[in-house]
């Protein structure tokens, strides 16, 4: 019996490569923006794509008559900085919708201020983790002292249990505060309805735990999930690298 490589993790393995799929002109894309379009970075504000790679999303966009939407949780505000503006954009993970050529509202409801109070109290003490306010949704950044991770996560579930419209969502170094409402998949199914979506393949590309719930939906709806790097999720293909998610673009093209 040959062995297996150490060099594979099992989910590689037993997961279809995006490889295997090719860009159709009936399917309608979903794009998570950090970790699948753009490198994971310490410094979020540092995180962009390059021309050429917004002229492909562009070329994908015409190619499926519209149906691409970039889906992030990025504030929409910072969002659309750094996406083309002739695409569809979903930021604070869906809550607020930007349509191609729309110019994005500067103003945005904020997240309430006792819950940011109580956020800005649990982590006063934790060096090199802070707080970014996205409109209503509050990101706790731990990359830089990951030793906090237990007590972020315990402190999060004792605020939010306050604050029954909010839920708490851990990313990868990352525990937002976030309304109910505000999810891909509901952002999916929202697309799905408008003319320009109805009828496609949905496709749903991502890399963290904030994707599962839009991969779960896309394959509801008979579509495909992809999930981008390492890692246990509910997709069906997987994506070594964010090259192997342009290279996918390119395909069909
Ligand atoms: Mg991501």
């Amino acid at each position: 019996m040959v062995a297996r490589s150490v060099f594979c993790s099992p989910e590689v393995l037993i997961m279809n490569r995006i490889s295997s799929l090719t860009l159709k002109p009936n399917m309608a894309l979903f794009l998570d923006f950090d970790g699948t379009l753009a490198p994971l970075c310490d410094d979020p504000d540092s995180v962009g794509i390059s021309a050429e790679q917004s002229a492909l999303l562009m070329d994908c966009a015409e190619h499926l008559e519209g149906a691409l939407a970039i889906i992030s949780g990025r504030d929409l505000r910072d969002l659309a900085k750094r996406v083309p503006s002739g695409l569809w954009r979903g930021g604070n993970h869906g809550l607020f919708i930007a349509a191609p050529d729309k110019i994005v509202p500067p103003d945005l409801p904020a997240m309430p201020n006792a819950l940011a109070t109580k956020i800005d109290e649990l982590i006063k003490d934790m060096e090199g983790v802070w707080l970014e306010r996205k409109g209503p949704v509050g990101a706790i950044h731990f990359r830089a002292a990951p030793q906090f991770e237990p007590d972020i996560l315990k402190g999060m579930d004792s605020i939010l249990s306050r604050f029954s419209d909010y839920k708490s969502q851990h990313g990868n170094m990352i525990v937002e505060a976030k309304p109910l409402s505000a999810d891909k998949g509901g952002f999916i199914r929202q697309q799905m309805r408008r003319r320009s979506f109805s009828g496609r393949t949905p496709i749903m590309i991502g890399d963290d735990t904030t994707d599962e719930d839009a991969f779960s939906v896309v394959q509801e709806m008979g579509g495909k999930a992809i999930k981008v790097g390492p890692g246990n999720s509910g997709a069906q293909y997987r994506a070594e690298t964010i090259t192997d998610v342009y290279s996918f673009l390119r395909s069909g093209i």
